[in-house]
């Protein structure tokens, strides 16, 4: 008689110990997370999302759900007994060390991760749910699909979406080019992203700034550019309040949804700042919207998940 063996799903818990902290500017933190587990940690690449589920006094790692039901039995327990997640992106991966980067911004307290971020030591444990590299599939979680033929690349960020960005570089092949525009809290962030031959990066720290006036005054100026034939097409108005600010164009089979485009863009960050640069390409600067993706990471005022 054969073993029956469980279908492998496209996502996993993985526990994972902090091997070591790295503070690689005065807002980036990098957490190496270890653990005998992460041998079989997927990784599709380009801005792969996850989740970390953080422990706290009340509510340790043991009490999270992981098995396929999870989000549900999650969702049944009372709150105070729920070890908090927040969404984060993979930044590198070491299957043979069994090591997983994640880049965390460090900002004031203001929520469970920001708390354990400041506060963890070598040795703190995690779980990480993210793809497992098992699964034959596409697991999801993956927003950056530019079309093939991709003329040039319009990325835009605030810090939360600079570990995104840096990925995205980092595995686009030297040919391909385009812009990147990116916030920071501090004028010494700007050297967190790599170089890529074909990229120009303009990237600035927001002190005495306001929220946001570096992205629109880049991307205003740029865009243009970067597409001049744009038509202008009417966007409906999102209410960041209601609605989920994520929109990522895909084609039936989940691939891009065009073939071709002379300009693809990928906004990610604050979802007031993504908002109102989504309409200023589209409506504006006439930028296909099935070659826009924008992703509302956070929402000033607002925890994850509430
Ligand atoms: C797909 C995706 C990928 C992400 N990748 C990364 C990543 O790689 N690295 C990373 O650092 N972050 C990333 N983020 C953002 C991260 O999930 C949030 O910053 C997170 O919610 C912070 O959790 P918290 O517990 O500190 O605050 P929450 O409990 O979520 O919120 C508490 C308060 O803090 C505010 N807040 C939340 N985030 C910030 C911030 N960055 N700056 C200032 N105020 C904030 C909220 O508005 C709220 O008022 C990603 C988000 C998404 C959706």
């Amino acid at each position: 008689m054969s073993a029956v063996t469980a279908p492998v799903r496209p996502h996993r818990f993985f526990r994972a110990r902090v091997a070591r902290i790295t503070d690689l500017t005065p807002s980036f933190r990098r957490f190496t997370f270890v653990g005998d587990d992460l041998a079989l940690y997927g990784d599709p690449g380009f801005d792969q999302r996850i989740k970390v589920v953080f422990p706290t006094e009340a509510a340790g790692l043991d009490a999270m759900p992981t098995g396929e039901d999870w989000y549900a039995e999650y969702r049944a327990m009372p709150e105070s007994a729920r070890p908090p997640f927040r969404t984060y992106t993979t930044r590198g991966v070491r299957r043979e060390e069994t090591e997983v980067d994640v880049d965390m911004v460090s900002h004031a307290i203001l929520g469970p991760a920001s708390a354990w971020i400041a506060s963890a030591r070598p040795g703190d444990e995690v779980l990480l749910l993210a793809p497992d590299a098992r699964y034959e599939g596409e697991p999801g979680g993956l927003d950056f699909v530019p079309p093939a033929a991709t003329g040039e690349h319009l990325l835009v960020g605030d810090e939360t979406a600079a570990p995104a960005i840096a990925r995205i570089l980092e595995q686009l092949p030297r040919e391909a080019t385009g812009v990147v525009v990116l916030e920071v809290p501090d004028e010494r962030d700007c050297a967190y992203l790599p170089h890529h031959p074909g990229f120009r990066i303009y990237a600035a720290g927001r002190e005495g700034s306001e929220r946001h006036e570096h992205l629109t005054r880049v991307v205003a100026a740029h865009a243009p550019i970067l597409c001049p034939d744009g038509t202008g097409s009417d966007v409906e108005e999102i209410d960041v309040d209601r609605d989920p600010l994520w929109e990522v164009p895909r084609s039936a089979k989940g691939g891009a949804a065009l073939k071709s485009a002379p300009l693809y863009a990928w906004i990610a960050g604050e979802s007031i700042a993504v908002t109102t640069l989504r309409r200023h390409l589209v409506k504006e600067i006439g930028v296909d919207r099935r070659a826009v993706a924008f992703m509302g990471y956070w929402r000033q005022g607002r925890a994850e998940g509430s």
